[in-house]
């Protein structure tokens, strides 16, 4: 059957394009993206839904990220859809470390506007992805790619990367259009992240375990997670108490596909809030960090949308930004593209330096890389997770959690 060409690379980007624009009206991150098949039909288009009602929604919720959840969720409904190799992502903006580990992982082909030099995984305009883990590189040469730009000004530029697939008409995009999806995420980055500095500093936070049981924090809490507020430890040490919780989330996960990955979200008192699997068999790209970051932010979401103003507080309070808190991770990271993906995902969570009171912000329990790889995977991150977050994940101390997880990990 022969299928007519429909869409030029330009017409696509200027989808992605209006996208941006709508979500600069919603007050968030002003990027959008769309999802083509390999005949250049639109499966899907979508805009940043990181802010709501000037809160923060879900940090992870970029365009493209969603258009990958988008995708596995219609193939668990039964929809009929090509295969991640034959899908063609447009984006307004480069993707971030987490989009790219998302993109990477699933399989999909990208095209991408404009640049993002802080946290774009192309951030250096070269096309050679050094901010990758050197074995996705080659996967990253072959399916992102960086159309030409026409005209005169500072927004032309050569084309780079994979060549556009052959379904699209024009393979360039128009300078205007161009400085269109440039424009509209440099109106808006400013204001959105100053909404991720926006939390009670760490002087007034309360305790969320004084608060009474039918609290409606509490409830929510139990709701997502039923172990949540049952241990404690010292604050930024998580120790050996730890271990029955991320036991079982780890057997959940690999109940769920996985292969033991979980993640528990601890706040600045040391009160366990959340420990969670990944939903892979959902979605290739569910891990255990996108499942537990994703569940506390609209957690908090939830509760402060339309709230009164002491009400908001009253949350802000008891419920700090991750920040405050510690990460565990069972697993700690490797090179693949779902970890790189994770890494990216908490710094989308932080969007922001850490408190310099609380640098072991990310604590991981088995290591999967070497000291030294470790380092030089951060080391390697685009700026904003490099100079800015400096992410840098470090082992937990309590060797005996440590003894307990392995035990598991190898049964
Ligand atoms: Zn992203």
């Amino acid at each position: 059957m022969a299928y007519k060409k429909t869409i030029d690379v330009q017409a696509a980007v200027a989808i992605a394009a209006a996208e941006a624009i709508s979500a600069k009206t919603q007050g968030t991150f002003g990027v959008g993206g769309l999802m083509l098949d390999q005949h250049g039909n639109v499966l899907q288009s979508v805009h940043s839904n990181v802010i709501k009602q000037g809160l923060i929604f879900d940090p992870t919720a970029h365009a493209e990220r969603q258009l990958i959840d988008w995708y596995y969720a219609e193939k668990a409904r039964g929809a009929v859809l090509p295969a991640p190799c034959d899908v063609t992502i447009v984006t307004s903006l480069d993707p971030c470390c987490m989009c790219t580990g998302a993109i990477l992982a699933a399989g999909f082909n990208v095209l991408v506007a404009a640049p993002d030099l802080s946290a774009g995984i192309n951030y250096d305009g070269a096309a050679s992805f050094v901010a990758l883990p050197a074995a996705l590189r080659t996967q990253a040469a072959a399916s992102f790619s960086y159309p030409a730009v026409l005209g005169a000004s500072s927004y032309r530029r050569s084309a780079s990367g994979a060549a556009p697939k052959s379904f699209f008409i024009g393979k360039t995009i128009a300078e205007p259009t161009q400085a269109l999806c440039s424009l509209v995420f440099e109106a808006t980055s400013e204001a959105v992240l100053a909404l991720f500095q926006n939390d009670l500093p760490r002087e007034q936070l309360r305790d969320p375990a004084t608060l009474p049981a039918d609290h409606a924090i509490v409830q929510g809490l139990k709701q997502l997670y039923p172990d949540a507020l049952t241990h404690r430890c010292m604050p930024q040490q998580p120790d050996a108490g730890l271990a029955p919780f991320l036991r079982q989330a780890m057997q959940r996960d690999r109940e769920h596909g996985g292969a033991g990955d979980a993640v528990a979200l601890l706040d600045g008192f040391g009160n366990l809030l959340l420990c969670m699997s990944g939903r892979l068999s959902q979605s290739g790209i569910r891990s255990a960090f996108m499942e537990t970051t994703r569940a506390y932010a609209q957690l908090r979401y939830k509760l402060m949308a339309g709230a009164t103003p002491e009400r908001q507080q009253e949350v802000q309070q008891y419920l700090g930004h991750p920040k405050e808190g510690t990460f565990v991770f069972a697993l700690g990271p490797d090179d693949s593209a779902l970890s790189f993906m994770n890494l990216g995902a908490y710094g989308s969570t932080m969007e922001g330096p850490l408190p310099i009171y609380n640098p072991a912000q990310f604590q991981y329990v088995l290591p999967r890389l070497s000291d030294a790889a470790l380092e030089q995977l951060c080391a390697a991150m685009p700026p904003l997770y490099r100079d800015v977050i400096r992410i840098r994940p470090v082992a937990v101390a309590d060797q005996l959690l440590a003894s307990e997880l392995s035990a598991c990990a190898g049964s």
